[in-house]
Order: structure tokens, then sequence, then C-alpha cells
């Protein structure tokens, strides 16, 4: 049966990219040996790492004067270097989900950390629209797209003061406006590459500032001077993220990502509002079209377990909803075909018609 990859991360990927890196963990570039046996120092993989940063510097349209850096350590290990990085004595925060909450807390032991605006008290699920920035922060940082609850900031905010962001789960998506940032970073593990990977886009000229000593590891100078090589980077992602990228280059760019995830989600969400036995759970301008949460209708209440199972067995596969939102979450990221939402779409059509 043919399943449809719904889940939140690490996800779904271009089938191109599973079977490019498939053929490289067996023989790589020719030279008889696997991607998983070579010394990331050799002139083979140095050209993968070219590439990769090249390509994601072409389809994001990163200005002069950043660095795209290849990182271990996950977006949880952002959420200290930012801070250790970029924080001599106030940053500003917008609460927006559990990621926010622990990139902040992270900031707490660098300096004041100021929570502009918090969603917390109506479980995220908006994005707060009013609030104001101190212009005498060191940045703002944001998390665009929260993959727990399903909201997304659709645009680059303005903001005073350089803004840092978290874009884990939508990066890709749309276009960027890089220049309004001094770092954005993520996981890879969504739209870019599997698990095992960071990625981090920083403007150079806004490192060095911060009058704390910063461990080697942790300073984003020694990834920028070392071409993410300060030690060993993990080669295997760092190949299916190229791998990606130029799948991403070949679809047509963020321009056409972005107009496939509004396609994808309008025809959910559109299910969502039609049916009477789901609601969605996010604030309507808030919908993430990457993360779409939606639980029974309340007198449907009872059928949760009944509509996992009736979905799972169609070959729907992670769409159980997170534990602090419950219901479904249908994650439609980059590599996720229209059939597929299609096909999730049939089923939400035929189990309405069995009650
Ligand atoms: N930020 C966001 C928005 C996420 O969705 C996630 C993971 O799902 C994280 C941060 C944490 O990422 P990692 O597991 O790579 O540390």
């Amino acid at each position: 049966m043919k399943k449809h990859n719904f889940s939140a991360g690490p996800s779904i990927l271009p089938r191109e990219v599973i079977e490019e890196t498939a053929k490289a963990i067996l023989d790589f570039n020719g030279s008889g040996l696997s991607v998983l046996e070579v010394s990331h120092r050799g002139k083979d993989f140095q050209a993968v790492m070219d590439e990769a940063v090249a390509l994601f510097k072409e389809i994001l349209n990163i200005p002069e004067g950043y660095s795209v850096l290849f990182l271990g350590g996950g977006a949880s290990m952002q959420f200290c270097m930012v801070p250790y990085n970029f924080l001599e004595k106030k940053a500003a925060y917008l609460n927006t989900g559990v990621w926010a909450k622990k990139a902040m807390k992270e900031a707490k032991g660098f300096g004041e950390v100021v929570e502009v605006a918090s969603s917390a008290d109506a479980n995220y699920t908006f994005i707060p629209k009013d609030f104001t920035i101190p212009a005498d922060a060191d940045y703002f940082h944001v998390t665009t797209n929260n993959t727990i609850y399903g909201t997304e900031l659709k645009g680059d905010l303005d903001s005073p003061v350089p803004m840092v962001a978290d874009m884990s789960s939508d990066i890709f998506s749309r276009p960027v406006d890089v220049s309004k940032y001094i770092c954005i970073y993520g996981g890879a593990q969504k739209n870019l590459a599997p698990s095992g990977v960071t990625f981090v886009i920083v403007k150079d000229d806004a490192v060095g500032k911060v009058s704390r000593y910063i461990p080697s590891m942790l300073n984003y100078k020694t990834h920028i001077d070392g071409g993410s090589m300060f030690n060993t980077p993990p080669v295997l992602p760092i190949y299916s993220a190229m791998q990606t990228l130029r799948w991403i280059k070949a679809q047509g760019g963020v321009k056409e990502m972005d107009r496939r995830a509004t396609e994808k989600a309008d025809m959910l969400y559109a299910e969502i509002d039609r049916n009477k036995m789901f609601v969605g759970t996010a604030a309507k301008e808030d919908r993430s079209r990457m993360n779409i949460c939606f639980v029974m209708a309340p007198e449907y209440k009872d059928l949760e377990a009944d509509f996992l199972k009736f979905a799972t067995d169609k070959g729907m596969s992670g769409i159980k909803g997170h534990r602090s939102v419950g219901g479904f979450r249908a994650s439609c990221y980059n590599a996720m075909p229209k059939e597929s939402v299609q096909a999730l779409i049939d089923c939400m059509q035929e189990f309405e018609k069995l009650h």
C-alpha cells in the first residue's frame, strides 16, 4: 500500500534525494567508496560542502556578507549559541510556542530577556501581533513556524533591531528577506535533510561583538573561519541536503515551494472547514502551511481513535497530533506531493460518509 508521510520531523524528503543518497551510500562519485566512509577533508566531499553552501545562498538570495554553516547540535544547540554570540545586555523574544520558550530559557543565562508578547494563555493557537520591540535590544528572536501548534508567520516582520529566526520547520517554503536577520537557524530534518545537521545563516560582521569568552565550538566565528569543518561535520546529512537543494532549484526555487505550500494547505484547510467532523485549532489568519493541526468536532470527540485507525489503515502515516494539542497534525513539507494531501482529504470524506 502507498504510504503518505505526514510526519512532523524527521519527515518526508523528495524521492530523488533518497535515491541519490542511497546511490552515494553504495558508491560515492564512482570512487568505489561509500559516502559513509570518506574523509570530510577529501576533495570529493569538499565539493559537496561547497555546492551545498552555494545553492543555499543562491536559492534564498542571501546577500554578500553572510555565511552558511552546517553544524551539529540541532536547533536546540542554537537556542544557546544565539545568546552566547549576540546577547550583550538585552534581547527580545516573541513567545509563540514551546520552541520559542526553550530558546528564551537559554537566553536568560546570558542577559536580560524581554518577552514582547505571548500566546501561551491560548495554548499558542495564534501569533500575537500587538507588541513593542525595545529599540535597545541586541536582537529580536522569532520562531517563524510553530511546528507543534500549526501557526506560521507568513512574512518577515519589521523590527527596529536585527532579527534572529528559528526557521526549523519552514525554511525554503517561501522567499525570505535575509537582510533583516543577523542569524537564521534550524534543524534540517524537515525541509532539507535527514536528521543530524543544523543549518545556520549568520551575518559575518554581527559576530565577535560580545565581550564574553565563547568556547570554540559554540563560537560562530570558529565555524565561519573553518568553513563548517572545525570538527568533523555530519557528512551524510550534508550530502542529502545538497541533493535537496538541487531538487528545490530544479523545481523552480522558493517561489515555487511557496506556491505549492499554499495550494496544498488551502486544499486541506478547505476540507477541515467543510467537513462537519473536524475543526482546525489555529487562528485562521495564522494557520501554518507546513503543519496543519485539527481535532474532532466536539460532537464526534469519541471517534478520534477510530479516525486515526481508519486513516492509518489507508496509508496515512504520522498524522497523530502532538500531545499538547491532541487530535491530528498533517505536516505538508516541501516534498509532500499534492496527491498525498488529496488522499488524506479522501479519507476525511469517506469517514464522514460512515457517520
Ligand atoms: N524549533 C522548531 C520550530 C522545531 O520544530 C524543532 C523540532 O521539531 C526544534 C526547534 C528543535 O530542533 P532540534 O531537535 O533539531 O534541536
